[in-house]
């Protein structure tokens, strides 16, 4: 978290000067005709920073801002700094600083509240967050600020039910995530239904998720899985099938367990019907079903022997390892298979965050349909 643009601490140096040169002469008048004028602490806080001792420049700088008012934007942007940089305490204690003030204006308690809330929900300190957020909510003017945040509160406790109602609050006020968001809470809630074995009310949950976004293929993997546990076998390969189709990275994960429901016998056919499928679309989506066949074990399917030596000898990584062994094609197509099988599977396009598990919820950012399959993208 170290890597803070150098641009953006020349900028909030720049800020603190200007704030505490403002805030030592008074806006308007002359500035200093030297350095030599200025107070003895800013100088001691300002090589505090630049000999990287940021607690004791910090203690610098809130004793001077202490005394004057006209610092607090450079309190703000200092703070949210530090908060960004992941240096959470610091950015608190800023925080606190400021609403100890008894003079505050009544507008800079309400930004402050709701900047130690963000303080705290970063440092994973939800209850005091959620605390923070519901008072600052009342306030119109932060008021789309403060829910937005209470929805992560709520994410992170899992507390989807609530993470609802405060989405459905801000979309009231015209300020609410994509529809894809809400389908999210609702198939988390159709996942305890299942759970609890309330099959009707998960199902319920999915027509809602579905009225939200659609097509919506976690809602129709869900809703596979209830057709499976009740035994309509048929109908779960139908909803398995659909959700691949609208989402093919989820063939890396599902691939096999739509193999084990069309049982063995069934195996080829199945599998010959992606390949073409994945033909009619593009040399990706044929990549992708051949990485994932790769991976399930699937190297000596009848069906996929075309496809493999068709993605090995035309895509510009595997061409030099395929042309190379290419007269033994199970060998290199083992060998694949161990790299994917050992391969961080999965990365999020928003953080970087990268594993061998899909998640529909990035765990690092609180992203949602953020993760792409990284196995793939790394060999393209
Ligand atoms: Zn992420």
């Amino acid at each position: 978290m170290s890597d803070l643009p150098l641009l953006t601490w020349v900028l909030v140096v720049a800020a603190l000067v200007t704030g505490i040169l403002a805030g030592h002469f008074g806006w308007g008048k002359r500035w200093p005709g030297s350095l030599g004028k200025l107070h003895p602490d800013y100088l001691t806080g300002l090589d505090y920073l630049v000999t990287e001792q940021p607690d004791r420049a910090l203690d610098m700088f809130l004793k001077l801002m202490d005394a004057n008012a006209d610092t607090i934007e450079t309190h703000f942007a200092l703070g949210s700094l530090y908060r960004r940089r992941g240096e959470v305490e610091r950015a608190i204690r800023i925080h606190q600083n400021l609403l100890a003030r008894d003079a505050l204006a009544p507008e800079h308690r309400e930004q402050a509240l709701l900047a130690l809330a963000q303080d705290n929900l970063r440092a994973g300190l939800l209850d005091r967050a959620e605390g923070l957020l519901l008072e600052v909510s009342e306030v119109p003017r932060l008021r789309a600020s403060a829910l937005d945040a209470l929805r992560g509160v709520y994410e992170r406790q899992h507390d989807w039910q609530q993470a609802l109602g405060v989405y459905r609050r801000l979309a009231r006020i015209e300020a609410a995530p994509a529809p894809t968001v809400a389908a999210h809470y609702l198939c988390e809630l159709a996942t305890l239904a299942i759970e609890r074995g309330d099959a009707a009310g998960a199902r319920q949950l999915l027509r809602e998720a579905r009225a939200e976004a659609a097509p919506f293929p976690r809602a129709a993997l869900l809703r596979a899985q209830i057709a499976e546990q009740a035994g309509e076998l048929k109908l779960s390969v139908g909803l398995l099938r659909q959700a691949l189709t609208e989402l093919p990275q989820l063939l890396q994960d599902e691939l096999p367990h739509l193999l084990r429901l069309v049982g063995p016998g069934a195996r080829d056919g199945v599998l010959a019907e992606l390949v073409s499928q994945a033909e009619a679309h593009d040399f990706d989506a044929l990549k992708r079903l051949v990485f994932a066949a790769i991976a399930a074990g699937l190297v000596d399917a009848a069906p996929l022997r075309a496809p493999i030596a068709k993605v090995f000898s035309e895509d510009a990584a595997l061409q030099a390892v395929w042309s190379a062994g290419a007269a033994q094609y199970e060998r290199v197509a083992h060998e694949i298979g161990a790299l994917l099988a050992q391969a961080e599977k999965y990365r999020c396009n928003e953080c970087g965050f990268a594993g061998r598990s899909f998640y529909w919820h990035c765990p690092a950012c609180h992203s949602w349909d953020s993760l792409q399959a990284y196995a793939i993208v790394k060999l393209r």
